[in-house]
């Protein structure tokens, strides 16, 4: 498939910086607020945010299939119901109109001066309403690594993991976007196992290092998506700060599964970058051995190159990376996420969101959380300020970072930022 959107030779009249994630080649979407109005659709090319309400409100995309209300609301939903061809049409126009040879827009002063806003002029808003949010758990590695510290490394996987992609439904309205102030949470603790759980702040504050992918409105009721329809049924993909309190999960966890430790707060990256802006960054995933079922099979390279890092800045210090994974070590890909999800028949929606799970590569400093990290809290990992961490303090920031790379184009998600606070 060529889409004309992701030609690397293409620039844009509008400047971007060096090592932006956000070239022309990407046109991701988000919502943002400015100072007296409200949210709306938008896009960005480096650090210029692209109001696309105004672009249709000036006859930009009379054409498309698209009303107002897909531009001139708080959600990317409203424009999602166009489906597949819709965005991919929409970002088409888009990168018409800011290619550099284009002066449609370029040239008109009136137009330029309220569709084109600063970044620093912008607040970020969640960008999906995100109906049912589910979580996979789909890194070998990071599941290798938590079985070995929980059971032991001939049993660290359990039978059923590389038969079917591991999930749980987790907590939709706790997701939040960048930026948004998060306390540190609280519940019940069983810090010895003589004594009964205690109650008060988690000391176990973990990330998790993930993306999740955003989907259109699937099949009804009943019906499934298969691994070759998948694509078409997803629209785009953000960074996914899975958060967990690790005490709290130990002791709740069974016989059902994540509950409190999960549900507190996620956050999520801003925009969404569409899966046909990742498409030149395909890349195979592993062999899958013990050969899996038909329904979970899967032709082509549906895995994605994506850099993804993380960081802890202490407050008043410098930051620290402490883990650069890759998305690319999945075992599970998308395709056979969403196939999997569906093959009961149930039904996904536009804006429901699927995460990963913690992504960890196979070596150390690949690892997607504190808990692997820091193995269980039995090697702390220095700090800039002098101070080391186990797990994550109060008054640090979290910062995850993606991006992918290829032929002298890198497409990029930005930063998903979070700063603990104490608990209330
Ligand atoms: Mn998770």
């Amino acid at each position: 498939m060529s889409i004309a959107a992701n030609n690397p030779n293409l620039k844009s009249w509008i400047e971007v910086p060096e090592n932006s994630d956000f070239p022309i080649q990407n046109i991701p979407f988000g919502i943002i607020k400015t100072e007296g109005d409200t949210a709306r659709v938008a896009t960005r090319i480096g650090d210029t945010v692209i109001d696309l309400k105004v672009l249709f409100d000036f006859g930009y995309f009379a054409d498309l299939h698209f009303g107002l209300d897909d531009f001139d609301t708080d959600s990317l939903n409203n424009m999602m119901r166009r489906g597949k061809q819709g965005t991919r049409d929409l970002r088409s126009r888009i990168s018409e109109l800011f290619e550099a040879s284009n002066g449609d827009l370029k040239n008109n002063e009136n137009h330029l001066n309220q569709a084109l806003i600063a970044l620093d002029k912008v607040e970020m808003v969640m960008p999906v309403h995100v109906g049912d949010y589910t979580d996979f758990y789909s890194s070998e590695q990071h599941a290798y690594n938590v079985g070995c510290m929980f059971r032991d490394p001939d049993n660290a996987l359990l039978p059923n993991w590389k038969y079917l992609p591991v999930g749980y439904h987790g907590r939709a309205s706790s997701i939040v976007v960048s930026g948004t102030p998060m306390h540190r949470p609280k519940g019940q603790q069983k810090p010895s196992d003589t004594e009964p759980p205690v109650f008060g702040p988690c000391k176990l504050l973990d990330f998790e290092l993930e993306m999740a992918f955003v989907t259109y409105q699937g099949k009804p009721l009943g019906d499934s998506i298969s691994t070759a329809e998948a694509d078409d049924y997803i629209f785009g993909m953000c960074l996914f700060n899975d958060w967990s309190a690790r005490d709290i999960q130990k002791w709740e966890y069974v016989p059902l599964g994540p509950f409190l430790a999960k549900s507190f707060a996620t956050h999520v990256s801003p925009w969404i970058v569409t899966l046909d802006a990742l498409e030149p960054f395909r890349v195979s995933g592993p062999v899958q051995d013990p050969k899996v079922l038909p329904y979970l099979e899967y032709s082509g390279d549906k895995h994605v190159d994506i850099n993804i890092q993380v960081a802890i800045q202490p407050e008043n210090s410098e930051e620290k990376v402490v883990s650069n994974s890759n998305y690319k070590y999945m075992y599970w890909n998308m395709n056979q996420q969403l196939a999997h999800h569906t093959i009961n028949g149930c039904n996904v929606r536009a804006g429901d969101m699927m995460a990963s799970g913690t992504i960890s590569g196979a070596e150390e400093g690949q690892y997607g959380s504190m808990l692997e990290i820091s193995w269980k809290g039995t090697k702390p990992v220095p700090m800039p300020d002098g101070s080391e961490r186990k797990f994550i303090a109060d008054y640090d920031t979290v910062i995850m970072r993606g991006y992918s790379e290829k032929d002298g184009v890198r497409v990029g998600f930005g930063e998903v930022t979070a700063k603990i606070l104490p608990a209330k």
